[in-house]
């Protein structure tokens, strides 16, 4: 599976880095990092990727069919 981030949307509230280390994660400057971005989810950690997009309080993570 594959995620997109939408990253003017994105408040840096951090579940998603909270839900799925692996994948997400705030810089210093509380940017987010998306480390699959364009790219495939290792199967590993979809269930925790999942987790985070519907977790995401302002609905800036969007899985992809
Ligand atoms: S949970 Fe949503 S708003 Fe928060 S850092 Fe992740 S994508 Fe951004």
């Amino acid at each position: 599976m594959r995620i997109s981030a939408d990253y003017d949307r994105c408040e840096g509230h951090g579940v998603c880095a909270e839900q799925a280390p692996a994948v997400f994660e705030l810089d210093d400057d509380a940017e987010l990092v998306h480390h699959f971005e364009g790219g495939t989810i290792p199967p590993e950690h979809v269930a925790a990727a999942r987790t985070a997009v519907t977790s995401c309080p302002v609905a800036a993570l969007r899985e992809l069919t």
